[in-house]
């Protein structure tokens, strides 16, 4: 089987060259032990941060060593009176087209009606991220302005429709008229692409009352046009600032731009990590499952092909190539 490891530490921008495909075995399950097939591999920006040689909040990647990440796998051998063979799973795996892992380390999915691949997507990680910033931090109210950056992403297409179910007026940035489009078709009242629009100008007529709530998701110049329109006593759940990550050692560091703003307004700006929410999210599942089963909001995912596509459904992500969740479909 392949095994997907990283060759070498990126500085600025990522390539295929990042990534090596090694041939390595597939383990035999001891006890308390499955065997899992990768059905669906997720990608996602913060393994970017994990591919530099600096300590964060997750362990840097390991040169020679697998890359890891959200995988949805069946269960096809099992030592485990936990696992059945046919079951599927999600984890933290290796990017790998089969692992061999102590069964308690992986979570036996409760889909609730919806696919497998969702528990990367609307029903994972990124809905989760976008449940506890938009609820627990943005507490966006009825009337209120919302704008969401990265809008047709993962996390930001879950993040303005459930600012909309409170009730907000919600704008969304986006890269491109196909995403203007789709977050519009799912509930948001503006959609501005940045890439054609004076972000700044757009933004004010699009916000006349100002901005209550902004969930920050990419950084930047784009972030830069946003601070002067809060309101005071304005939220900012800081999830990502995806235009940072490439920055090769030594570029200006954009952060610095902000902090005026935020003084004159008083505004609570809180940078979070879903994990700090772990206590909350079985509630959060099950609110998000029922807000899909009630189609209170919809989900899009982009996906890839085969266990060779991995790199490109990466490198992808930072050039705008997804609407919805980017996965990786590995086997059937
Ligand atoms: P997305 O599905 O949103 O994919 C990334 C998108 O970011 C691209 O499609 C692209 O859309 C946009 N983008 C890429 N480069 C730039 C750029 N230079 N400037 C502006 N936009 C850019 O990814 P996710 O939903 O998984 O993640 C969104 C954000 O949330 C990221 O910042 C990520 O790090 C963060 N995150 C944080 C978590 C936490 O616990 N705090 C957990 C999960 C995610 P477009 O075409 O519109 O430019």
């Amino acid at each position: 089987q392949q095994q997907i490891q990283l060759r070498k530490r990126p500085d600025g921008w990522p390539s295929e060259d990042t990534f090596s495909y090694e041939e390595v075995d597939v383990q035999e399950p001891s006890t308390d032990e499955v065997t899992l097939k990768t059905r669906y591999l997720s990608v996602d920006p913060y393994m970017r941060g994990r591919m530099n040689d600096t300590k964060s909040y997750v362990e840097p990647f390991q040169i020679g060593k697998p890359l890891n990440g959200g995988i949805v796998a069946e269960v096809t051998k099992t030592k485990s009176e936990k696992l059945k063979v046919g079951d599927i799973v999600s984890g933290a795996l290796n990017w790998q087209e089969y692992n061999t892992v102590s069964a308690e380390t992986v979570r036996k999915l409760d889909l609730h009606g919806a696919s497998m691949s969702t528990a990367l997507g609307v029903l994972g990680m990124p809905g989760l991220t976008a449940y506890f910033g938009m609820y627990h931090i943005g507490e966006p109210k009825e009337g209120e302005t919302v704008v969401v950056s990265g809008a047709a992403g993962a996390v930001g297409s879950v993040a303005g429709q459930l600012a909309k179910r409170k009730g907000a007026y919600v704008v969304g940035i986006v890269g491109s008229k196909e995403k203007a489009d789709y977050i519009r078709s799912i509930g948001f009242d503006e959609a501005i692409n940045y890439k054609e629009k004076h972000v700044a100008e757009a933004l004010e007529r699009a916000c006349p009352n100002g901005i209550d709530v902004y969930f920050e998701n990419v950084g930047g110049d784009i972030s830069d046009q946003v601070w002067p329109l809060l309101n005071p006593f304005a939220r900012v759940p800081v999830c990502g600032a995806i235009s940072s990550y490439n920055l090769e050692q030594g570029e200006e560091d954009i952060g610095r731009r902000v902090q005026g703003y935020l003084v004159k307004a008083r505004v609570k700006m809180q940078g979070f990590l879903v994990g700090d929410f772990q206590t909350h999210y079985k509630e959060a599942y099950a609110d998000l499952a029922r807000f899909l089963q009630n189609e209170e909001i919809q989900f899009e995912e982009t996906i890839h092909e085969g266990f060779d596509k991995v790199p490109e459904a990466f490198l992808g992500l930072f050039k705008g190539k997804n609407i919805g969740k980017q996965l990786v479909k590995v086997g059937e």
